[in-house]
């Protein structure tokens, strides 16, 4: 018990850095990526400056070296998605340049294997199954929102009005209010199994596709954010739990040069710089203890208010291409995850 408050005194703010391995077929294989320690440390070397003055050397809670895998990932943050059935709210980003592995992390690769599934697939699966083990003690009720942030406008991912599944209205809204939720036009479905799981995941994706093909590779430009909602009903005592769980794949960091992009490709860009710098804002004064948190400064910051902040738990993967030819990018992406953790 004292360890935990020690724990919760230390701030709910993580910071773990994931570098991808380079892809078959790439042509370079130069990394920057000189160092990577046990204790979250990470050097990294300018390739314009060799030598003892082109190093940097980042700390952060967390280091993964390109052989991580996906269990081994997962494996770190499973008592943090195990804590939204205790009735805690937890955030979890990616966070990084397009290419750098944000879907990877989160979702897994196109057409993932169970041994490739990411973040979301595993983290729903594992509350539903913790959720059954429970049942002799506590009831749980697990239900999960899909939706897309593109130029500060919210889109519902999982908008399929044949399924039969859906959550009605009324059961939205008053988990909404409990959670404090942003969006309870969003339809939210129940996982009552893994198949429910794999079958909310594609109506997601093949929503996000549709998208990206009509508007060039939308999806890098968008933030996609799984939303899982619990309530929970002791058998005991009759009280209620609410706890949720928000996983979200950001927009691509990368800065776009203005001289070269105008009208839409310079709005998204606007649109995404101002929500990454809003969300940056919003962590940086968490993680300082500053008296005003400026929520109110973007659509991803207003939607996840509940869950940033007070008691709510974040974490950030810093996600790093170690190709020499991204240097620039992952040196402002490390300075970004430098200054929120
Ligand atoms: P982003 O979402 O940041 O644009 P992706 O997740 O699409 O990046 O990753 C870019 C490419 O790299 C994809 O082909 C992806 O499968 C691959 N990739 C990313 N991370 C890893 C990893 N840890 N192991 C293997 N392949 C990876
Ligand atoms: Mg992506």
């Amino acid at each position: 018990k004292l360890f935990n408050e020690l724990q919760e005194l230390k701030g709910n703010i993580r910071v773990y850095c994931r570098v991808r391995p380079f892809l078959r077929g790439q042509g370079s294989s130069n990394t920057v990526v000189e160092h990577i320690g046990e204790h979250g440390e990470l050097v990294v070397l300018n390739p314009t400056k060799p030598g003892k003055d082109g190093f940097r050397k980042f700390r952060f809670n967390k280091v993964y070296s390109p052989a991580s895998s996906q269990a081994e990932v997962f494996s770190d943050i499973k008592p943090l998605i195990r804590s939204v059935l205790d009735g805690y709210n937890v955030c979890i980003f990616a966070y990084g340049q397009t290419g750098s592995g944000k879907t990877y992390t989160m979702t897994g690769p196109d057409g993932a294997s169970e041994e490739e599934w990411g973040v979301n697939y595993r983290a729903l699966n594992d509350l539903f199954k913790i959720s059954q083990s429970r049942k002799s003690n506590i009831t749980y009720e697990v239900g999960v929102q899909m939706v897309e942030i593109y130029n500060e406008q919210v889109r519902d991912l999982l908008s399929d009005d044949t399924s039969q599944k859906k959550y009605p209205f009324f059961w939205i809204l008053s988990t909404a209010q409990q959670n404090g939720l942003a969006v309870p036009d969003a339809s939210m479905y129940p996982v009552t199994s893994t198949s429910d799981v794999l079958e909310l995941m594609s109506i997601g994706l093949q929503n996000r596709a549709v998208s990206t093909t009509a508007l060039n590779e939308r999806s890098s430009r968008s933030h996609s954010i799984v939303t899982v909602h619990v309530r929970g009903k002791d058998l005991k005592t009759g009280s209620p739990l609410y706890g949720n769980l928000h996983l979200v794949d950001l927009a691509g960091s990368e800065r776009v040069d203005r001289s070269e992009v105008t009208g839409d490709r310079l709005k998204e860009a606007q649109h995404i710089n101002k929500s990454l710098s809003a969300l940056g804002d919003v962590i940086f004064s968490l993680a300082s203890k500053s008296s005003h948190v400026p929520y109110r400064n973007s659509k991803l910051t207003q939607l996840l208010q509940s869950s940033l902040g007070g008691r709510a738990k974040t974490l950030m993967f810093v996600q790093l291409n170690p190709d020499v030819t991204s240097y620039s990018e992952s040196m402002s992406t490390l300075k970004f995850a430098e200054r929120v953790s």
